[in-house]
């Protein structure tokens, strides 16, 4: 394995058991045990504060999918995992969301390094919601029921049936997962489908692997049998090799549209079921009605929460035109105020984006704004000379064609456009390949409502932005993606529908 120098500038305040953690090379989990790549290769991976290496993981590749397939076959055919009662299972699923409780901090931590973010935010939200969505679906593996059906089989005269249906695991599960919330999007996709009795082979993002493997060490403490949980860390070619694997029997993936459509592809060989969470350019629509200091700080929210690295990211903000001018400024002057710096200083508010790639993206898309005629209010170019920091940026005297309106950005970018109440506001917000979120502010109760009906998006949030919750099924219209997420309906990923019918 390769030998870095992680940098350790600001990790002084670092949990020792984060410390522990990263002072050694990190292996992957397949069938229950911590292995190196087939190949015994690694790769670091980068502190985005820094730019500077923090440990190096195993590069798993298609041999080692390979393996973890296998032994997530056979933890599903043969283990005792899918002879366990749903109580089990249950209680299985609560300890892991009690350990995220109990080690909020740490994960919160190792996250803040990892990808950049807040850690402070990465316990309070990433984490503890992680917990919440692995209790909440302890709590469904109990309650996932089959009907019994009075069928009528005509033609059968004068014969008795008994018929019912049962709900079935779907069998062996690849979840890829993305580099913006890479433990809460395991979570999304890992709670349900163990809560449904499948065996799952996680695969997170070669830029941020290390939540993941941790808690990989929270199923091996809270008891889960080997292979039923397989972790393996690598590129896009080992995502590309779940998907196209012919053992798996579903995908749940979480990315970019780009990278959702080639699963697609890669799933057609043995036709896999398929759910998707892709990107997002997401309308927030602000009425001259609104309460205008509740939606300024909102809709800044709305687009920088995560540096702007959300797929339901509010960054259309249309603002009717009676109020445009000084909404917008204030949103700008709010903006300009965000206390900027590493994820683990305390006192930061936004964060590194996470990586090289992203900077080098995000900054591509300030460029062409700047180069089509946007005028920035506030932003438009790096923060300081090391790390990966943009300025938060709002754009003004946009034109819907232009690429930061169309394409999703993925940074601390805005881009604001007014709209007239006679003509209303929906035909602009609709005007998008995605469909994932709206926003909408406005004390008029029916204008709300109207106005719900109309954007063509999974989520509405009024008088609010980023308003979910466990409860609540998320997911995408039209190139947003496929399935829903979260809630009750999480669990109809993962199961199929089996019809027995009794002739008495
Ligand atoms: P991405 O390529 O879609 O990555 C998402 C996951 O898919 C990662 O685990 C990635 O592995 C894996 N992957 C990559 N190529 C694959 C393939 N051919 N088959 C199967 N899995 C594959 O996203 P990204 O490149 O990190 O980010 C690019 C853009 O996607 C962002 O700028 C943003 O616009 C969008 N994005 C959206 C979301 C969202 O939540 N909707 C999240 C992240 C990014 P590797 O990490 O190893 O490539
Ligand atoms: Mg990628």
């Amino acid at each position: 394995m390769t030998a870095v120098a992680p940098d350790t500038t600001h990790h002084t305040a670092l949990h020792q058991r984060v410390r522990d953690f990263i002072s050694a090379d990190r292996p992957m989990l397949i069938g229950g045990e911590w292995v190196s790549s087939a190949s015994g290769r690694t790769f670091e991976t980068i502190d985005p504060a820094t730019a500077r290496p923090i440990t190096s993981v195993a590069h798993g590749d298609a041999t080692d999918i390979d393996r973890a397939v296998r032994a997530a076959r056979q933890a599903f055919d043969d283990g005792p995992w899918t002879r366990m009662k749903p109580n089990e299972r249950e209680r299985l699923l609560w300890r892991v969301g009690d350990i995220l409780t109990e080690r909020a901090e740490e994960f919160g931590q190792l996250e803040a390094l990892d990808n950049g973010k807040a850690a402070t935010i990465a316990a309070a939200v990433d984490t503890q919601w992680s917990a919440d969505i692995f209790r909440y679906n302890a709590g469904l593996a109990t309650k996932i029921t089959g009907s019994t059906v009075d069928v009528s089989m005509p033609f059968v005269p004068g014969g008795e049936f008994h018929a019912y249906t049962l709900r079935e695991p779907v069998g062996v599960c690849g979840l890829i997962v993305p580099w913006n919330f890479p433990l809460l999007m395991a979570s999304f996709k890992l709670a349900p489908a163990l809560a449904a009795g499948n065996t799952v082979i996680l695969k997170p993002a070669e830029q941020t692997p290390l939540t993941a493997l941790l808690l990989g060490e929270v199923f091996h403490e809270a008891g889960f049998p080997p292979g039923v949980v397989n972790i393996v860390t690598g590129y896009g070619e080992a995502g590309a090799a779940l998907a196209a694997h012919d053992d798996v029997d579903k995908i749940a993936f979480t990315g970019s549209t780009e990278v959702g459509k080639k699963i697609v592809d890669a799933a057609k060989g043995n036709l896999k079921k398929v759910s998707l969470e892709l990107g997002g350019k997401s309308p927030n629509i602000v009425f001259a009605d609104a309460d205008f200091e509740k939606a300024v700080a909102g809709s800044v929210a709305a687009w920088m929460f995560n540096h702007g690295q959300c797929c339901v990211a509010g960054t259309r903000l249309f603002v009717e035109r009676p109020i445009f001018d000084d909404f917008t400024a204030a949103v700008a002057e709010a903006a300009s105020q965000a206390k900027i710096g590493p994820g683990l200083d305390p006192s930061t508010e936004l964060g590194p984006l996470v990586s090289q790639e992203q900077f080098d993206r995000v900054s591509g898309y300030l460029s062409a704004g700047l180069a089509d005629g946007a005028r920035a209010l506030t932003g438009g170019k790096r923060w300081g000379d090391e790390g990966f920091f943009i300025e938060p940026t709002v754009f003004v005297d946009v034109e819907p064609s232009f690429s930061i309106v169309q394409e999703e950005i993925f940074g601390p970018v805005v881009a604001a456009m007014p709209f007239d109440a006679d003509t209303g506001v929906a035909a602009a917000a609709n005007d998008s390949i995605y469909g994932l979120a709206a926003g909408i502010w406005t004390t008029d109760l029916s204008k709300a409502h109207r106005t719900a009906r109309q954007i063509k998006a999974g989520s509405v949030w009024v008088n609010q932005y980023n308003g979910f919750d466990t409860a609540m099924p998320f997911g995408g219209y039209k190139q947003s993606g496929w399935g829903r997420e979260l809630g009750s309906s999480a669990i109809e990923l993962y199961t199929q529908t089996k019809a027995v019918n009794i002739s008495l």
